[in-house]
């Protein structure tokens, strides 16, 4: 007789995880009425228990390195106020960037804003496959998994990317209060943008203080771009956001103006997805160009 084969015996040699690590994905109101997906890539600053604190002194999990400050406060209210499901990554985005493509650069940072990270230092395929198998792609995963649960429900989706950023970086002083990213479809960020500036009391990035891009976004350009789906990134200044306060009432502000903004863009003679359109671009594939 055969023995029933070891259903560990197929796992990768270098298991990261155990029953003692959070999941690397929080969901939270699956079935949520709004069309909006809320995905929070640098929600959290959890380290698997194996990496130890990844070679670094606590007080640098309190800085942006680690997390995007605030975002997942702002992805929980806008979640609640606007019954829209949410998906966030739980670890640190120093163990592996989730809004990466893996192989990138940045993707296991061996240095973030001044900081080496001594954990990320000449790791071997084993030790980085286990953080992309374990980490990466349950996140990523997650987030194709609704967008294709809700598209044979027959429901439309919006895919809101929250992220934040640092006030000063290397030295320079950042003035906008919030940016919107966008790269080959526009649409729901310049309608958002006119919606802000409306507001009288903002300065507004366009793709500051960051440009999405290809090769350096994921979560965007995989899920948003390649299906066609309205989407923007957002990225809110941290100090206007560190407290609950300030993620309340950001959170407030932009439940007010997403859905008029997504109203716009699908107004009668509001101009289609250029990824729809015949002249579609050639967006790569992060996945596969690493
Ligand atoms: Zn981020």
């Amino acid at each position: 007789m055969v023995e029933p084969r070891d259903p560990e015996a197929s796992l990768p040699e270098h298991r990261l995880l155990t029953q003692d690590d959070p999941p690397p994905v929080q969901v939270l109101r699956a079935d949520g009425r709004s069309d909006l997906l809320l995905v929070v890539d640098h929600a959290g600053r959890a380290v698997p228990a194996a990496l130890g604190r990844l070679g670094l002194p606590e007080s640098e999990f309190e800085r942006h390195i680690a997390w995007d400050i605030g975002a997942l406060g702002i992805g929980l209210h806008l979640s609640a106020l606007l019954d829209a499901a949410l998906i966030a990554q739980a670890y640190s985005r120093l163990v592996i960037d989730c809004n990466r493509r893996p192989g990138h650069a940045t993707s296991i940072a061996p240095r973030s804003d001044g900081t080496d990270i001594p954990a990320n230092v000449g790791l071997d395929a084993a030790a980085c496959g286990a953080r992309i198998a374990e980490i990466f792609l349950p996140y990523q995963d997650a987030v194709a998994a609704a967008i294709d649960a809700r598209a044979a429900a027959g429901r439309e989706t919006v895919l809101i990317a929250v992220h934040s950023f640092t006030p000063v970086m290397a030295g320079r002083v950042r003035p906008w209060h919030v940016g919107l990213l966008t790269n080959h479809d526009p649409r729901l960020g310049h309608a958002l943008m006119a919606l802000l500036e409306r507001e009288g009391d903002l300065v507004v990035g366009d793709n500051e203080p960051y440009s999405l891009s290809d090769l350096d976004d994921y979560t965007v350009p995989v899920h948003g771009e390649r299906r066609g789906l309205l989407h923007v990134e957002l990225e809110i200044r941290q100090d206007l956001i560190a407290g609950e306060s300030g993620q309340r009432s950001w959170a407030e502000r932009l439940a007010r103006l997403l859905p008029p903004a997504v109203a716009a863009c699908r107004a009668p003679g509001a101009p289609p997805s250029p990824l729809r359109s015949a002249a579609r671009p050639a967006i790569a594939d992060p996945r596969r160009s690493g």
